[in-house]
């Protein structure tokens, strides 16, 4: 099936994978070995990728924490700064859109005795910044937001959410794994305090990841995993080379070609979009203007869910139908939106990137005409 499945992961670059193999190979030094010319070539790699990844977002590199990726970096941001924080206060706020990752560990957090305000988002997914406002209380301690949307694409206000948070002095923590590459990131600017990111799905190895932790003004964080003191003592355990090396590499690609591959994916996600609305009763998910450029999640009225998934096999997308998932609920994150369950269940996320080509989305466009076309005349709802 052709790959349209680019915020589930994406494909490796090759780059990144030819950067990782000397690291596997002879390279295999520890790089907290400080005696010998193995440690020392393994940790000038590791600081190394640590630069190019605060390059690409606006940090000091002494800012990135490395971790296995952006749900262990929530849980670090989330349960280090609520835990470190409690005495001023127990109450968290953040979005019912969020991915699981944070819902979870808030809800964790509740479990031992924080409080938690879920907020809606409006009908096209961005937040509200005066419920936001609103919801901030003086026991407010920590307010999590994310960058960018997995399912739906949108684009969060960071740098409003970021100013209104400096001003109440709560803590901002942004889950950015969706945005490298994607999204302009400059640290520098935004008030954000933590931000997460994952390598996986910018081109970069899964298992490897960063948190972003601030240093002015500083953030503290509770380490929730203890060892021999790694990362300045905040995640502890031997760092595994080969996968900075790659998300290093990873994000010096995003950085340097990023504006040109933002244009290229915007044509061809546009070109989709404007296919697939030639059928008739299609609804798009999500804000258009405030999205990322390679996300188009679309439901399609009149079609079963699952019978929807079964016709189009030949492309790698994701749904909003339970059958793909252990739940049976449709979509969490298109209910929060208002969408009828109906609607979520029928929806597709296609998600497009580096090595998509302009014949994949003709034959997505021209696969979902012809199906949807055959499924609704057996379909005893569609009379037109
Ligand atoms: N946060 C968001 C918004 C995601 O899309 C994902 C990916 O599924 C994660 C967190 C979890 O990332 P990881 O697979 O690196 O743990």
């Amino acid at each position: 099936p052709i790959y349209m499945d680019y915020s589930a992961t994406t494909p490796i670059d090759p780059r990144v994978a030819d950067a990782m193999i000397p690291f596997l190979r002879e390279q295999f030094g520890n790089p907290a070995s400080r005696s010998h010319a193995y440690g020392w070539s393994a940790e000038a790699a590791v600081e190394e990728a640590r630069a190019n990844v605060a390059a690409l977002v606006g940090a000091d590199p002494r800012e990135i924490i490395w971790t296995s990726g952006a749900t262990e970096s929530n849980n670090l941001a989330l349960k280090g700064a609520a835990n470190f924080y409690k005495t001023k206060g127990k109450h968290i706020i953040t979005v019912k859109t969020e991915h699981k990752s944070v819902l979870d560990t808030v809800r964790e957090l509740e479990r031992v005795g924080f409080e938690a305000t879920y907020l809606e988002p409006q009908d096209n997914g961005l937040v509200s910044l005066a419920q936001l406002e609103a919801a901030i209380r003086p026991d407010t301690i920590l307010v999590s937001v994310m960058l960018v949307n997995n399912e739906i694409g949108v684009i969060q206000p960071i740098a409003e959410i970021g100013e209104l948070c400096r001003k109440k002095g709560v803590i901002f923590h942004c889950d950015a794994a969706q945005a490298t590459g994607k999204v302009h990131i400059n640290l520098e600017a935004l008030k954000v305090d933590l931000m997460t990111f994952t390598a996986h799905k910018t081109y970069g190895p899964k298992g490897v990841g960063a948190l972003y932790v601030r240093r002015k003004p500083r953030v503290r964080l509770e380490a929730q995993m203890h060892g021999g003191g790694h990362e300045r003592g905040l995640r502890s355990g031997t760092l595994p080379t080969h996968q900075i090396v790659g998300m290093g590499e990873a994000f010096r690609i995003a950085k340097e070609e990023m504006d040109a591959e933002i244009a290229k994916v915007k044509a061809l996600r546009d070109r989709l979009a404007k296919g697939l609305m030639e059928i008739e009763e299609v609804y798009i998910n999500g804000d258009m203007e405030h999205r990322v450029p390679h996300n188009l999640n679309v439901s399609f009225n009149f079609v079963e869910g699952e019978s929807l998934i079964m016709a189009v096999k030949d492309l790698a997308v994701s749904s909003g139908s339970a059958c793909t998932s252990a739940s049976l609920e449709p979509s969490y994150v298109l209910r929060a939106l208002g969408r009828s369950d109906e609607l979520a269940h029928s929806s597709i996320r296609f998600t497009i990137g580096r090595f998509t080509t302009e014949e994949d989305i003709d034959f997505a466009i021209d696969l979902l005409k012809s199906k949807v076309g055959k499924l609704r005349e057996l379909s005893p709802l569609w009379e037109m």
